[in-house]
């Protein structure tokens, strides 16, 4: 049998600033440069969600604005969502779509956006925003520790409950709040970071997490993904990692 996985994109015409497409699309090619089948679907306003359909849900950033226009929608799909998360598929949402994630944003204007509660957090918008480059240190393959380069730019900030786990500890950057010294939110296959770019085409290994996260969900067994040459990721992570490190982080 070929192997595939099945994508949901949350609201891509809505949350999808700073090239979070980009994420798709490093996402597939990973895939499919493995042979494995790569079937995207969309998951618009409206638009039912049925546990057990995706392997992998993806939802971006996005403005006030637009978050405001579908959180109350995807608030509607949060039952679906938390149980195709309890039964193993994976996620990655970024910014905005992290912030939903949560159990909810309070944005700049003080309306209070409902989130999911899929990840232990909550938001509240601050005066000045969080804004630069992003170096994070991650482990979330036990005894494989990573590092993470990206770009934040963020009103909200995120407070983790205690005992939940973080993507990784800030290097350099703002992250999740500019206190705790942390960025993210990670829970099974769910992963949730402020960090754009996008994120994936410098941070290749984290796709691969995610692919072989939606592939284990699929086939009951969690694969091998052959490696691939990722010289030009390699170089951009580095050049990422070394500008964050020159300057992330200041107001
Ligand atoms: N509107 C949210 C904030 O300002 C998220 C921004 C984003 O997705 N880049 O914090």
């Amino acid at each position: 049998m070929k192997r595939k996985i099945v994508v949901g994109h949350l609201y891509p015409d809505y949350l999808n600033i700073y090239a979070d497409r980009g994420n798709m699309a490093v996402l597939e090619r990973r895939a499919v440069w493995r042979g494995i089948g790569f079937d995207y679907r969309t998951i618009g306003l409206g638009e039912s969600v049925r546990p057990g359909e995706h392997d992998l849900y993806y939802v971006g950033g996005g403005q006030d604005r637009e978050q405001a226009l579908v959180a109350p929608d995807l608030a509607g799909k949060g039952e679906p969502l938390r149980e195709a998360a309890a039964s193993g598929a994976a996620f990655l949402a970024v910014c905005g779509g992290y912030q939903l994630l949560g159990r909810f944003y309070r944005d700049r204007s003080g309306a209070e956006l409902p989130g999911i509660g899929l990840l232990p957090h909550y938001t509240v918008a601050g005066e000045r925003r969080m804004i630069g480059d992003v170096l994070l240190e991650c482990e979330l393959a036990p005894g494989e520790p990573r590092l993470l380069a990206g770009f934040e730019n963020h009103a909200g900030r995120t407070y983790l409950d205690d005992g939940a786990e973080p993507l990784g500890r800030v290097v350099a950057g703002f992250g999740n709040n500019g206190e705790d010294g942390f960025e993210g939110s990670t829970l099974g296959g769910a992963v949730g970071t402020y960090l754009h770019g996008p994120l994936l085409p410098r941070n290749p290994w984290l796709a691969d997490w995610l692919i072989a996260r939606a592939l284990a969900r699929r086939l009951g067994e969690t694969p091998e993904l052959e490696s691939l040459p990722d010289d030009f990721e390699s170089s951009a992570a580095r050049v990422s990692a070394d500008r964050a490190r020159a300057r992330g982080g200041r107001f």
